[in-house]
C-alpha cells in the first residue's frame, strides 16, 4: 500500500470502494494530546459509569450485528454469517466485563500486623496503544479494548492496513455509545509511526495481536522505551486424536477447527495428529467433508469459505504447499487456486522440516500427521515454535487429563476445538507471544498494581 492512505479492497471481487489518508504527524500529536486529556478525566469517572457505555455500546453490536457484519465480509472476506458471528460475540465480550469488574477491579486487603494494614490498588495508567490484525477486524480490537478502557485508561488503536473502513466504523461505534471524546481513538498511522508513538511519555503501554515477527518489533520498541506489553502472536495448533477417539466426530470437529474464517485464524487447528493405524481412516473422513466445503461469494448464505483476505496471503499459502509437495506431502483434495480464492485442501504424509509443518499456515488447508505412540504425538505436538494451544479428542478423560502439562502451550482444551471466550484467559508462550487477554488477567493487562501500607 502507498504510504498516504490505507485501501479497502474488496478480496472476493477486487473492487477499490474506499480509500482513506493517513494522518499527519502534526494529527498524530493532536490525537495524543486528545487521549492523554481524555485520560486524565476518565481515569476519575466511577467504574459504574464507564460500563453505562460498555452497556450502550453493546446493545449497538447485538442490534446492527447485520449491518457491522457485512462491513466485516467486504472488507476481509469472512462468510457473512461468520462476521455477524464475531459482531455478536464482542458484545459478549461487553457483557462479561460489566457483570464481572466490579469484583475484578475491587483490589483486597492484607493484614499485616496489629494495627498495621495493607491494600492492593489496581488503578489505571494513562493511554494504551493496540496494534491489530485484519482477521477478526472487530473482535481483536473489542478484545483489546474493552478491559482496557474499563480499568480506566485510553486507547488508541492501530488497526491493520487492509481493514480501515472496519476500523473507523469501531470508532464510530464507540462514539454513538456516548464515550467521552478522546477516550477511544483510532488512529491510521504508518507502522513507520509505531516507534515515536511508543516512546512518548503518554503511552504508557502496547499490546499487539498480529505475527511474530511483528510481535517482535514491538517487544523490543516496548523494552527500549520500557512500556508494558501483551503479544498474542502466531500460532500451529494441535488438534491431537488418541486412538480411542471417534473417528466421525473427531473429523467433524477438525474441519470446524481448520477451515473457519478460510483457515485464517491464530488458533485454527494447524496440524492435526492422529494414529498411524488409524490414518487411512483419518484421511477419508476428512475428505468426505472438505470435498463439501463451498467456497465463493461471502455475501451468500450458503458459502463456508470465502476468500482469503489478500492476494498475496493466497500466493503465500500457494507456495507453502507447493514447497511441502516437494518435499514429499501428498495433496489428496484441494492444492488449486484461482485469485483470492483458495480450494480447501488436505495434505497428508506431513513431517517435520516441511513447510506446511514448520510454519503457520494462513489458508484453508488440513495438514494431516500420524504419530505411532503417545510420546511421539506429544514430541510432534511440541516440535514447533508457538504454543497456543492443543486440542486433545478421547473418551478416558484421565489419561488427557496426565498429557495437559507436557504441552507447551496457552491452552489446553478436551474434546473441543478451541476457541477464546470472554471468561477465559487467552494467550500463548514461546513464538505465540506472551501476557493474557480476556477474563480477570485481561482486565490486569494494563494497570499499575498499587501497594499500600496503612499504619
Ligand atoms: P501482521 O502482519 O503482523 O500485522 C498485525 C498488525 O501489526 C498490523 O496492524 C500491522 O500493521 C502491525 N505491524 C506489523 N509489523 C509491525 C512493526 N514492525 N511494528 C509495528 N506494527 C507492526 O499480522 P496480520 O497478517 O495482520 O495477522 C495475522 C497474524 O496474526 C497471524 O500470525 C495470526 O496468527 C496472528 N494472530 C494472532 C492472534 C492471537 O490472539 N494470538 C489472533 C489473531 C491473529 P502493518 O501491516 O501496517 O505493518
Amino acid at each position: 500500500h502507498d504510504l498516504n492512505s490505507f485501501e479497502s479492497i474488496n478480496p472476493f471481487t477486487g473492487e477499490k470502494y474506499a480509500r482513506f489518508e493517513l494522518l499527519k504527524s502534526s494529527e498524530l500529536e493532536e490525537v495524543i494530546a486528545k487521549a492523554a486529556e481524555a485520560s486524565r478525566k476518565w481515569r476519575k469517572t466511577s467504574l459504574k459509569e464507564r460500563l453505562k457505555h460498555i452497556e450502550n455500546l453493546a446493545q449497538l453490536l447485538e442490534n446492527e450485528s447485520e449491518h457491522y457484519g457485512q462491513i466485516i465480509t467486504l472488507e476481509m472476506g469472512k462468510p457473512l454469517k461468520e462476521a455477524v458471528a464475531e459482531v455478536k460475540k464482542c458484545a459478549l465480550a461487553c457483557r462479561y466485563y460489566i457483570e464481572h469488574s466490579t469484583a475484578h477491579l475491587k483490589g483486597r486487603k492484607v493484614s499485616l500486623e496489629p494495627g498495621r494494614q495493607a491494600e492492593i490498588h489496581y488503578e489505571p495508567t494513562g493511554v494504551v496503544l493496540g496494534i491489530m490484525p485484519w482477521n477478526f477486524p472487530f473482535w481483536q480490537v473489542i478484545r483489546f479494548a474493552i478491559p482496557t478502557l474499563v480499568a480506566g485508561n485510553t486507547v488508541l488503536v492501530k488497526h491493520a492496513p487492509n481493514t480501515p473502513r472496519s476500523a473507523l466504523m469501531l470508532q464510530q461505534l464507540f462514539i454513538r455509545a456516548g464515550f467521552p471524546q478522546g477516550v477511544y481513538n483510532n488512529i491510521f498511522i504508518h507502522t513507520s509511526q509505531v516507534e515515536n508513538l511508543i516512546a512518548k511519555r503518554e503511552i504508557t503501554g502496547v499490546s499487539l495481536t498480529g505475527s511474530t515477527r511483528a510481535g517482535r518489533a514491538v517487544a523490543a520498541l516496548a523494552g527500549r522505551y520500557l512500556k508494558p506489553s501483551v503479544l498474542e502472536l502466531g500460532g500451529s495448533n494441535t488438534l491431537l486424536a488418541l486412538p480411542d477417539a471417534n473417528i466421525t466426530k473427531v473429523a467433524d470437529q477438525a474441519v470446524n477447527a481448520r477451515f473457519m474464517n478460510a483457515g485464517q485464524s491464530c488458533i485454527s487447528a494447524k496440524r492435526i495428529l492422529v494414529p498411524a493405524e488409524k490414518y487411512d481412516a483419518y484421511t477419508r473422513e476428512l475428505t468426505l467433508r472438505i470435498k463439501k466445503l463451498k467456497t465463493g461469494n461471502p455475501l451468500l448464505a450458503d458459502t463456508q469459505i470465502g476468500p482469503l483476505a489478500r492476494l498475496d496471503l493466497a500466493e503465500l499459502a500457494e507456495r507453502q504447499v507447493e514447497e511441502s509437495l516437494r518435499a514429499g506431502a501428498r495433496l489428496v483434495t484441494g492444492g488449486s487456486r484461482s485469485g483470492t480464492l483458495f480450494a480447501p485442501t488436505l495434505l497428508t504424509d506431513v513431517k517435520p522440516g516441511m513447510a506446511a509443518f514448520d510454519e503457520e499456515l494462513f489458508a484453508p488447508v488440513a495438514v494431516l500427521i500420524s504419530y505411532r505412540n503417545e510420546k511421539e504425538a506429544v514430541n510432534l505436538a511440541n516440535n514447533t515454535s508457538y504454543g497456543l494451544g492443543t486440542a486433545i479428542f478421547t473418551n478416558d478423560i484421565e489419561r488427557a487429563r496426565k498429557l495437559i502439562p507436557k504441552f507447551q502451550d496457552g491452552a489446553v482444551y478436551i474434546n473441543e476445538w478451541i476457541h477464546s471466550d470472554p471468561r477465559l484467559p487467552f494467550g500463548g508462550v514461546k513464538d505465540s507471544g506472551y501476557g493474557r487477554e480476556l477474563s480477570k488477567e485481561g482486565l490486569l493487562s494494563f494497570v499499575n498494581i498499587k501497594t499500600v501500607v496503612v499504619n
